[in-house]
């Protein structure tokens, strides 16, 4: 059996009316198998402990900004709730904090317990966010690096305790802060929120083509602001032209979640700090995101894609004399140095992101260099720590194939 099988989240079919009060840690944490393997410490997520008792971590991205990322991930994150899930919620959106005004804290301060920071919890959700740092008021101007360190803090320091699911709520563009959590959170996968508008999917394009170039499984389209729902006659109207959702979808393969009501009594629930579930559950906004949570569930309980799944590990372990043995699904098992897969890192220390050139001298590379960790990444990689303290290495499973040194893997790549 693999090393990181996860059990499956218990779906409740019929989701409450309300979210359900926070529930004690300790009940979940027996639920949520601690990753382990033999002779290697226990998986950490990428060296990061506090995100160990995280079964799902996934990005909530736009990469243009007003979209309704924000109000789609704390609506998101109480639906989930109300089906049961444990649901945390990281504002990474460090440039302009909205979660504690949409999720009802404004003015409330995370507490720092230790060098750790404590999240608050509302509507059964816990959440950190720089707002619950430094208030509404502090200055949002950051230089990329500072947002950056803010931004690892955030992964490093949160003490989450065990959940289902962590959202994490990006802030718009394809930058530092992006990469560094695609590279660092061990994503199951992001999801990507659009309007109906050409100009708003161009920029969720640019979105999607970072996350494949980084391996992050996409896991879905939300489209916002799809049409307007008058309160009065029912009539629907669409404001923004187009079916930009859809077609994103179809374009690049990837399901399409569905679509959220321009309503007016949306953008008020934020403004108050109420999630739209906690009243109006009825409303077609609130059905709309029990549909795209329960859409949500079924996607992760599934597996991230069919081609993802179809190249997943049996098992990996580490051998006596320090190789990595990968044991695929078509019964063909893979052996690789420890030096074969440090020279071929592609992490951005590694690799310049934008020529693609190496920039990692193998030269500098001692010839018995171990693997100390193998951490899974999502269900599309391995995370790998060697003896030389490089970690930020993300090898995903196609790569990983792709890199197999016997007869006959490399015979059939000399053949094509
Ligand atoms: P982003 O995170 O993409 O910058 P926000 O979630 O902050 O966007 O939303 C921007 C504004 O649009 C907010 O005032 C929010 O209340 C409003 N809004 C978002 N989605 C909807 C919707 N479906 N209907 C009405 N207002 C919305």
């Amino acid at each position: 059996m693999a090393f990181w099988n996860q059990k499956k989240t218990a779906i409740d079919p019929s989701p409450k009316t309300h979210p359900p009060a926070e529930k004690p840690d300790e009940k979940r944490a027996a639920d949520i198998p601690v990753k382990s393997q033999s002779g290697t410490a226990p998986s950490t997520r990428g060296g990061l402990p506090n995100l160990a008792q995280i079964k799902y971590i996934i990005a909530i991205a736009s990469a243009k900004g007003g979209v309704g990322k924000s109000t789609v991930t704390a609506n998101l994150a109480v639906a989930l709730r109300c089906y049961g899930a444990n649901v945390g919620v990281l504002d990474a959106d460090i440039y302009g904090p909205s979660q504690p005004g949409m999720l009802g804290a404004t003015g409330e301060r995370a507490q720092a317990v230790g060098s750790e920071i404590a999240p608050v919890t509302k509507h059964g959700v816990r959440f950190v966010s720089l707002g619950l740092l430094q208030g509404d008021d502090g200055p949002v101007v950051w230089r990329a690096p500072m947002a950056n360190k803010m931004i690892q803090q955030f992964l490093a320091n949160v003490s989450w305790g065990s959940l289902d699911y962590l959202l994490i709520d990006l802030p718009p563009g394809t930058g530092d802060v992006q990469l560094t959590i695609a590279q660092s959170a061990s994503l199951a996968g992001a999801v990507i929120v659009t309007t109906p508008q050409d100009i708003v999917t161009g920029i969720a394009k640019k979105g999607i083509k970072m996350f494949e170039t980084l391996n992050v499984p996409i896991l879905g389209v939300i489209e916002n602001m799809s049409a307007f729902v008058c309160g009065h006659c029912g009539k629907e109207t669409a404001i923004f032209k187009g079916a930009g959702g859809q077609r994103l979808s179809k374009e690049h393969g990837v399901p399409f979640f569905g679509s959220i009501p321009l309503d007016p009594e949306l953008a008020a629930s934020g403004d108050e700090g109420l999630p739209i579930l906690f009243e109006k559950t009825e409303t077609a906004v609130g059905k709309a995101f029990l549909n795209l949570a329960q859409t949500l569930l079924t996607q992760i309980e599934q597996g991230a894609s069919d081609a993802t799944r179809a190249l997943e590990p049996e098992k990996t372990e580490l051998s006596l004399t320090g190789d990595l043995l990968i044991h695929w699904p078509d019964a063909h098992k893979s052996i690789y140095r420890p030096y074969t897969l440090r020279v071929h890192c592609a992490c951005a220390s590694c690799v310049n992101e934008n020529t693609g050139q190496k920039t990692l001298n193998p030269r500098t590379i001692i010839p018995d260099i171990r693997i100390t960790t193998v951490g899974k990444i999502g269900r599309y990689a391995l995370s790998l720590r060697f003896s030389d303290g490089h970690t930020t290495g993300i090898y995903s499973f196609k790569r990983l194939r792709q890199l197999c040194e016997c007869e006959s893997c490399s015979g059939l790549r000399k053949e094509s």
